[in-house]
């Protein structure tokens, strides 16, 4: 058996993959250009590191690791549930909540099906989604020159693509890559509106770091929406992303359905001990709360100042708007030694994400972009 086109042999829609493109490691730039001292604001990491309890239970789980974790994942499920005020038998753990939105769609996509998503939302949705052989159909975003959302989920536009073959419908709120946000009238109305046949998942990634008084918990509406599964995570203000760790919850049934899927002991036993323990982290989570609105604010108004335009973000980064092609920038950035991430694989050629750093990282990153657009 010689040279096989794997590709053609693949299961439907594989060719049509392109594999997801993650934040450049600091590592593999400082191989490359022999820098050292690089900065990733990349990737909307905690620019804090770990919470500290978290880090210190990780370690001191460390000892067990001989052993299986518990696949249940039994005391994080207790914490969350009394954290959240829903039954354990309601919460599914994944490994990284993308983890948990590949098993929607393993679930319930297949050929034949499709699954609706906007325009500039997380890049996993479509891969996944073809991954499990259905169809993407992607909604247009709110234009760029909209008055309260630029770049925003248009929900009637989403609406409009479901039919009877829909079986998923992706909504990250707030969204990655534009920081954009729902309100909760608005998201309430469309949940409302869409047929019992298929499940929505409310990608709630960035939930934490959100303090408009409208923004809603999409946790609250689970009894009036059974069909609705609300995904969270520990990669981002609980600084765990490396340890991979986050959560679904959902109707028992539909919790059930998905388990399904799920592959065996997918949250290790670092990562439990880990996310157990930052759940409990209130300092470190106000703390990180507080450097991220302040970040928001110095990158907003350094970028004002530039006069560049940017789309307002309640996540922890910003995506902004260059004069020309973002991909020089990008790289002139990179040779500074500070990694940001192109979204040119979400639709915006002539955009960059910046995730907030520290005040300090945030100002090399400007002098860097200042010194590059000069
Ligand atoms: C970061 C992110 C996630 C999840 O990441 P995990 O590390 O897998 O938990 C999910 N959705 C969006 C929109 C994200 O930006």
């Amino acid at each position: 058996m010689s040279g096989a086109d794997f590709l053609s042999l693949a299961a439907p829609g594989i060719d049509r993959l392109r594999p997801y493109v993650p934040g450049k490691p600091m590592e593999e730039l400082e191989r490359e250009l022999g820098l050292s001292e690089t900065l990733k604001l990349a990737s909307n990491e905690n620019p804090l590191g770990p919470s500290p309890l978290g880090l210190e239970a990780a370690r001191a789980s460390l000892d067990g690791i001989n052993l299986y974790p518990d696949d249940n994942g039994f005391r994080l499920k207790n914490r969350l549930s009394a954290r959240l005020g829903v039954a354990p038998e309601r919460i599914i753990l994944g490994a990284g909540s993308s983890d948990v939105i590949d098993m929607v769609a393993r679930t319930f996509l297949a050929p034949g099906r499709n699954a609706v998503f906007s325009q500039y939302s997380f890049a996993m949705y479509p891969i996944y989604t073809t991954a499990a052989g259905a169809e993407g159909r992607v909604a247009p975003a709110l234009p760029p020159d909209h008055p309260e959302m630029p770049y925003g989920h248009d929900l009637e536009a989403m609406r409009a693509l479901v039919d009877g073959d829909t079986r998923v419908v992706f909504i990250a709120n707030p969204n990655n890559p534009t920081g954009t946000w729902l309100e909760r009238a608005a998201l309430a109305d469309f949940l409302a509106s869409l047929p019992g046949h298929l499940v929505v998942v409310l990608d709630e990634a960035y939930t934490e770091y959100v303090e408009a008084p409208e923004f809603p918990d999409g946790i609250a509406w689970l009894e009036r929406f059974p069909n609705l599964i609300v995904t969270r995570t520990f990669s981002k203000i609980y600084g765990l992303a490396g340890l991979r760790v986050g959560y679904g919850v959902a109707s028992a049934a539909l919790v059930g359905t998905i388990g399904r899927v799920r592959h065996p002991f997918n949250v290790s036993v670092p990562a439990l001990a880990a996310a157990e323990a930052a759940l409990e982290d209130r300092a470190f989570l106000e703390e990180s709360r507080r450097v991220n609105r302040e970040g928001l604010a110095q990158l907003a108004a350094a970028f004002d100042q530039m006069g560049l335009k940017h789309i307002p973000s309640v996540g922890n980064f910003v995506t902004f708007e260059l004069p020309g092609e973002a991909a020089p920038v990008y790289d002139a950035l990179l040779r500074k030694g500070v990694i940001v991430r192109p979204v040119a694989n979400y639709g915006l050629p002539r955009h960059l994400r910046v995730t907030v750093g520290r005040p300090e990282e945030n100002e090399r990153f400007l002098e860097a972009l200042r010194e590059v657009l000069a």
